[in-house]
């Protein structure tokens, strides 16, 4: 038996063709790398205020109108800082007063802590569960704004969108934090106000961009918040961002390369078939891991409610017996990557990104080098 978990050697014919599973960043298509060098000299390198780069910004919002399948009167604004930022942006310019927020998880809580410290926004109202489970947003008065998590990626929970019973966009703007989801779930834009999401995910670009699908709704709260007295900083005023992505440029200079590599993966995904295709890679998948996990006697499905296990994160629990981290180091001397456990929820679990880039297939493959470094260190 190897004295260390690091000197297990997983023989070739059982690694995956990619060993990528991280939660985000993650696996990027060679597709994408090869976009970027022919993007090369006409884009790369290029002002984001000429024809080329706008096209390109152009056909990234045409992209995702198609992908989620939305009406005319919706509206995709981007800009940079990702989906942490875009917290900020709506606690300056799409919370009116008061949100309710959904918690279940690490990425929930930091949207509802946002508000909670927005000196110009009411308390927040907050609906919690324990880790590997979800609440239901409740109709609230004196709400403007509902935040809904699609997919708590710390906890490999999805939750199904929608408004809160007998609500309607007037009532409140359904929020949606979308950034492990967009691309790999599906969704129904009737439910929904506010999409929003970073491209590292089922988009299998790069961090520090920001996109919300927007509908006509929410466009109105924008433009009323954005006519209004309240101080609202340029980098972070969703009013600004509107103007600017509706001419197809960010406020300020956007990482070209991360819209080319955005840009690739909705062409692929799009192209052979959009939302269908994407999420029907990922159910794959996961009906893959979790059916695995149910035939190992020391694999558990972390979320208990088959109906609440995401399709894009999943979250293995593992026998105290056998150490999650030293599964993980071994894997990752063997060159499969980033199958730890969200660090705060501190189980012994393996967490494993499943977006649509990543062949369901590979997913197949993880699980036996699993079962191999299992029986190795048993
Ligand atoms: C990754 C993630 C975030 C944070 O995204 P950043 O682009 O790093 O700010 C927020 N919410 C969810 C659900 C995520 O998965």
């Amino acid at each position: 038996m190897p004295a260390d978990a690091a000197d297990i050697i997983i023989p070739a014919e059982l690694l995956p063709a990619d060993g990528r599973f991280g939660c985000g960043p993650s696996k990027v298509r060679p597709e994408q790398v090869e976009a970027l060098v022919a993007a090369g000299t006409e884009l790369l390198g290029t002002s984001h205020r000429k024809p080329p780069v706008k096209r390109l910004v152009g056909a990234v919002r045409a992209g995702l109108t198609a992908l989620f399948d939305l009406p005319d009167d919706w509206e995709i604004v981007l800009g940079n800082g990702g989906s942490t930022v875009f917290w900020d942006v709506a606690t300056f310019g799409l919370v009116r007063d008061r949100s309710q927020h959904l918690v279940f998880g690490e990425f929930s809580s930091k949207f509802a802590a946002a508000c909670a410290a927005a000196p110009h926004l009411g308390a927040p109202s907050t609906i919690t569960a324990d880790p590997g489970g979800h609440p239901d947003p409740v109709a609230e008065d004196g709400i403007d704004a509902y935040a809904l998590t699609h997919n708590e990626t710390s906890t490999g929970v999805a939750m199904h969108l929608r408004r809160p019973a007998g609500t309607t966009a007037a009532d409140g703007l359904v929020v949606v934090d979308a950034t492990s989801a967009a691309g790999g779930l599906h969704w129904d834009h009737t439910e929904v106000d506010v999409y929003y999401f970073a491209p590292q995910k089922c988009f299998a670009s790069d961090g520090g961009l920001w996109l919300a699908a927007c509908s006509p709704a929410a466009v109105e709260r924008i433009e009323e918040i954005g006519a209004s007295d309240r101080w609202r900083p340029a980098s972070l005023d969703l009013k600004i961002a509107l103007d600017n992505s509706r001419l197809d440029q960010t406020y300020n200079t956007p990482a070209v390369a991360t819209l080319v590599m955005l840009a690739e993966q909705l062409d692929w995904m799009n192209s052979n078939g959009g939302l269908d295709f994407a999420a029907g890679r990922s159910a794959t998948s996961a009906s893959t891991l979790y059916g695995w996990a149910a035939s190992r006697s020391w694999a558990t499905p972390f979320v208990a409610d088959p109906q609440q296990r995401s399709n894009v994160v999943g979250t293995i629990d593992i026998d105290d017996a056998i150490d999650a981290n030293e599964v993980c180091a071994a894997l990752r001397a063997n060159g499969i990557l980033d199958t730890d456990a969200y660090r705060k929820l501190g189980r012994n679990q393996l967490r494993v990104g499943m977006f649509p880039a990543i062949d369901p297939a590979d997913i197949d493959a993880l699980t036996r080098c699993i079962d191999h470094v299992v029986d190795q260190l048993a």
